[in-house]
């Protein structure tokens, strides 16, 4: 199976691909449904994760370009700038990350190690923004940057957060959705639906499109990680149709088509709560499967939610896409030493 329209936009390789679907026997056992994880975290890069399939695009569009020097923003454990950083610099360009505070509360730790440990050890220039919550002023205030770098010579490209650009990350979705049906096919693993993370929402909708667009109706699950249902519904039908609409499949995703669930999102982007700090004890414990505390674990615990309230029937066969996010267990290394040190 293939979407040849995918073949026209310009891109880089960076990730080690096809990543492997594992099955979970123990975990499965334990929830009564057949868990099969399709492991992007394993996507090589510098400890990989879904945003080097998102960034094979940005990246290639940046390189026909012929920029110099990458700009992008994002929370200040974002694994989206740490995998820019690397990617630019595999491709010889500079890189400039503007952090936004966007997690209150936090610690010398979460602002010092993990992802942002790695941004410093790829050389990135770190700018820091006062705000978390406004994607339309973090972008103008990374235009600003640009505008910069180019008074001084250098040739910027900028890989935008906010709504108003076109997602082109999300072509990254589509490939990893032809990727998996190509497995499963090839493995005759039938699914009854797939879980996702659903944040900035292109791995949501790049999935979502890559599947109807081969003519595969399962339902995809996208478990809030951002914002709620209300702001994320209408984020993914605009953004998937967006997507479509690259690969000329205009009028592909219905609304209806669109799934969203934030039972486990509470209190927030990037804060934990029970429901996550569980499911990553139980990915770990049961699987070796390491899930981050802002986004692979929240969705596993969303799996768990949608099981628990018999919203997927026992015996399902689900797909669990497990987007990476490693180096941030680090970053929240004092909040989730304290959860999981045995208490005398
Ligand atoms: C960014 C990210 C997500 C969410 O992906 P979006 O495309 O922004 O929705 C999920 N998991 C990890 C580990 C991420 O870094």
């Amino acid at each position: 199976m293939n979407i040849i329209e995918l073949d026209s936009f310009p891109r880089v390789r960076l990730g080690h691909t096809p990543t492997p679907i594992d099955a979970a026997p123990n975990l499965s056992e334990s929830l009564g449904v057949e868990v099969h994880v399709k492991r992007d975290d394993c996507t090589g890069l510098a400890f990989g994760g879904n945003k080097v399939r998102q960034l094979e695009f940005y990246l290639g569009a940046a390189k026909a370009a012929n920029a110099d020097t990458v700009l992008i923003t994002g929370a200040v454990q974002s694994n989206f700038v740490r995998l820019a950083a690397a990617g630019a610099r595999q491709l010889g360009m500079d890189i400039h990350i503007q952090l936004e505070d966007r997690v209150p509360g936090k610690d010398a730790t979460y602002k010092a190690s993990g992802n942002v440990l790695l941004d410093r050890l790829l050389g990135a220039t770190i700018h820091y923004f006062p705000e978390g919550e406004n994607e339309a002023a973090a972008d103008a205030n990374l235009h600003r940057l640009a505008e910069g770098l180019e008074a001084e010579g250098r040739r910027p490209y900028v890989i935008h957060l906010g709504i108003d650009y076109p997602p082109i990350g999300g072509l990254g979705y589509v490939v990893a959705a032809v990727e998996m049906a190509n497995q499963m096919k090839a493995s005759r693993l039938k699914l009854d639906g797939v879980v996702i993370p659903s944040g900035s929402g292109l791995t949501h909708a790049g999935f979502l499109v890559g599947l109807r667009a081969l003519g595969l109706d399962l339902p995809v699950y996208g478990i809030c990680v951002r914002r709620g249902t209300d702001l994320q519904h209408p984020r993914i039908v605009r953004r998937a149709g967006e997507i479509a609409a690259l690969i000329g499949r205009n009028g592909l995703i219905d609304a209806s088509d669109v799934i969203v669930r934030d039972d486990v999102l509470a209190p927030g982007y990037g804060r934990l709560n029970d429901a996550t700090l569980s499911a990553m004890s139980r990915g770990a414990s049961l699987e070796a499967l390491m899930l981050d505390p802002v986004y692979s674990a929240k969705t596993l615990a969303g799996l768990i939610h949608l099981v628990e309230q018999g919203q997927v029937p026992q015996g399902a066969r689900l797909g669990f896409i497990h987007t990476g996010g490693t180096p941030a267990l680090f970053g929240y290394e004092t909040a989730l030493t304290e959860y999981f040190s045995p208490r005398a």
